[in-house]
C-alpha cells in the first residue's frame, strides 16, 4: 500500500501533524518484544503448520501449495487448516440495488484432519447453496467465520460451490490512517459503483476465503454488469463479450496471489493498453469519462523500466493500473488499485506500488507482523526514485525522511513489532527503509544490490517471514546482523544512523 495521505503532508510540514492516534500501551506482540537478543523472534517464525507430502496436485494448482499459518498479529483472521489453491468467481453486479449475486468455487488442499472446515467470510451475504464435491453440505455464518460442517483429511483436494446474494459492506480496518476509514473489503461508490481493497484483510466481505497473506491462490473471474460499465480483476483479461445488454469480462490469474492482494471493480471504464521497454504488457483503467490516461499513468512504462534496471525481470506477465473513486492506493497483484487523486496517481505513487511486485506480491510476508518486509522496500526504492527526480542522492533523501521517522515509531511501535491497531501507519514503510540505507552503506552497492535483486527471484510466487528473510541476507552477505535487524525493527527509539 501507499503510505497514507497524512504522511503525505507530513513531508511538506516537517513535523508530526497527527494528534489523534490512538495511545500506545506497552508492546502488543510478547514474543517479538522477548526476542530482543538474536534473531527479532516475529511469530512468523513458528513452525509451519502442515509439512510437504508427496500427493502435490496436479498441473497449475501445484504452483499454490502453501505452508499456511496462523496470524500473530490478527489471529482471528484465517484458518491454517486450508490451503487455498483455486478461487473461481462469478460476480454478477447490479448497480440498480447495489446487489452482488454471486456463484463461487474454491479449491482446497486440507492441511489436517478436522471434523469441520473454517472460512471467512460475513453474514452479511446469505448462502442459497453449498456444495462439497457435488454434495449439498451444511454450513454456518456468524460475524465473519464461515463453518462447513463436512470433515477433511489431511492433504486431500476438495472442491466447495457457494451461491449468495446480497449488498456487501466494508468491514472496520484496524488503522488510524485517513484512508482506511471507509473500512476494507468491498465499496460502493455514490454513482454505484464498486472497488475493492483489503488489507490486511476484507476480502471475507466478498468471497469466503482464507483471507490470510500466508494462502496465496490462483483466481480466475467472471464480471458480469450491465454495459457499457465493465468489470475489472487481476491479471489477463481473457474474454470481453456484451449479450443481452450485459458486459462479462473474464480474467484470469496465472500466479498466486494472497487475498489481500486480490481486486475486483465494476463501473463505467475505458482502457489504455501500453508496453515497457521489456515487453511487459501494461493496461490503465480508468473513468469512461475522464482522461484516459489521468495523473502519472502515462509514465507506468517507464517506472518498470526503471525497477527492472535495479531488480532484474518484472516478476509477472503483465501489469496494469485500475483507478477508481478513493483515495487510497495499494499493490494489488498485477493491476494495481489507485484512487482518484493527484498524489494516488503520481509516478511515485507508481513506482511504489510496482515495486511490490517484486517485494510483497511475488514473495509475499506469511505473518502480518512482516508487513515491514513490504513497506520499507516499496518505501526505499520509491526514495530512490524520489532522490533520482529531485537530483539528489539518496542518503540525502533518507536524512529528510530521519528527521520524522522517530515520531513515528513513537506512535505506532517499532516496524517488527506495530500496533494491531494501527496498521499500515508510517511506522512500517519509513524506518525499515532507513535501515536499508544503512545495510547499503555498511556492506556496500555490489552486495547490497545483489541482496535486493536475488532475495525476490528466489522467492518467486512464495511466502517467507523475517527469520527466513534475514538469515538469507546474513548467508549472502557473510555479515553478522542480528543486532542490526534487532535494533532496527524492534526498538522502540530509531537506532543511530552512520
Ligand atoms: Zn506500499
Amino acid at each position: 500500500m501507499r503510505r497514507g495521505a497524512g504522511l503525505g503532508g507530513l513531508l511538506g510540514r516537517g513535523a508530526l501533524g497527527r494528534g489523534t492516534l490512538a495511545a500506545i500501551t506497552g508492546c502488543l506482540l510478547l514474543t517479538a518484544c522477548g526476542g530482543v537478543s538474536g534473531r527479532p523472534a516475529g511469530p512468523g517464525s513458528a513452525a509451519p503448520t502442515s509439512s510437504p507430502s508427496n500427493s502435490a496436485p496436479a498441473g497449475e494448482l501445484a504452483i499454490a501449495r502453501n505452508e499456511t499459518r496462523g496470524d500473530s498479529v490478527y489471529p482471528e483472521i484465517g484458518d491454517p487448516l486450508v490451503d487455498a489453491l483455486h478461487y473461481d468467481l462469478d460476480l454478477t453486479w447490479s448497480p440498480d440495488d447495489d446487489r452482488l449475486t454471486a456463484t463461487q468455487r474454491l479449491t482446497f488442499r486440507a492441511t489436517g484432519d478436522a471434523e469441520e472446515i473454517p472460512l471467512d467470510f460475513n453474514e452479511q451475504l446469505p448462502i442459497s447453496s453449498a456444495t462439497l464435491d457435488g454434495t449439498p453440505v451444511g454450513v454456518t455464518v456468524e460475524g465473519n467465520d464461515l463453518t462447513v460442517a463436512h470433515p477433511v483429511a489431511t492433504d486431500e483436494q476438495y472442491e466447495l460451490v457457494l451461491e449468495y446474494a446480497g449488498t456487501p459492506a466494508p468491514a472496520p480496518a484496524p488503522s488510524a490512517r485517513a484512508d482506511f476509514a471507509q473500512g476494507v473489503g468491498w465499496s460502493i461508490t455514490a454513482e454505484h459503483e464498486t472497488w475493492t481493497l483489503q488489507e490486511p484483510y476484507g476480502a471475507f466481505t466478498w468471497y469466503a476465503a482464507n483471507d490470510h497473506p500466508s494462502d496465496k491462490a490462483l483466481y480466475d473471474f467472471t464480471l458480469t454488469v450491465p454495459a457499457p460499465w465493465s468489470g475489472v480483476a487481476n491479471g489477463v483479461l481473457t474474454s470481453s463479450t456484451t449479450e443481452g445488454g450485459q458486459s462479462v469480462n473474464t480474467w484470469h490469474l496465472a500466479e498466486p496471489a494472497s487475498a489481500y492482494l486480490v481486486t475486483v471493480a465494476f463501473g463505467d471504464f475505458q482502457h489504455t493498453e501500453l508496453e515497457s521497454a521489456s515487453g511487459v504488457p501494461i493496461q490503465v483503467w480508468t473513468d469512461a469519462d475522464g482522461e484516459a490516461l489521468p495523473g502519472g499513468t502515462a509514465s507506468t512504462p517507464d517506472a518498470i523500466d526503471w525497477l527492472e534496471r535495479i531488480l532484474g525481470p518484472y516478476p509477472f506477465d503483465s501489469f496494469g493500473v485500475l483507478v477508481v473513486d478513493n483515495d487510497s492506493g495499494m499493490e494489488t497483484q498485477t493491476m494495481v488499485t489507485l484512487g482518484d487523486s493527484p498524489y494516488s496517481l503520481s509516478a511515485a505513487v507508481i513506482v511504489h506500488e510496482a515495486a511490490h511486485h517484486w517485494y510483497g506480491n511475488t514473495v509475499t510476508p506469511a505473518d502480518w507482523s512482516d508487513v515491514w518486509m513490504n513497506e520499507g522496500m516499496a518505501m526505499y526504492l520509491q526514495g530512490m526514485w524520489e532522490a533520482e527526480q529531485e537530483g539528489i542522492p539518496v542518503a540525502r533523501k533518507m536524512d529528510e525522511w530521519a528527521a520524522f521517522e522517530p515520531d513515528l515509531r513513537a506512535a505506532a511501535g517499532p516496524p517488527g513489532a506495530f500496533d494491531p491497531t494501527q496498521f499500515g501507519d508510517g511506522n512500517i514503510y519509513y524506518g525499515p527503509a532507513l535501515m536499508w540505507q544503512e545495510l547499503r552503506e555498511r556492506i556496500g552497492e555490489r552486495r547490497f544490490f545483489e541482496v535486493l535483486r536475488e532475495w525476490p527471484a528466489g522467492q518467486a510466487n512464495d511466502t517467507a517471514d523475517r527469520a527466513e528473510y534475514l538469515d538469507w541476507i546474513e548467508e549472502t552477505t557473510g555479515e553478522e546482523l542480528s543486532s542490526f535487524f534487532d535494533d532496527w525493527l524492534l526498538d522502540r527509539t530509531t537506532p543511530a544512523r552512520d
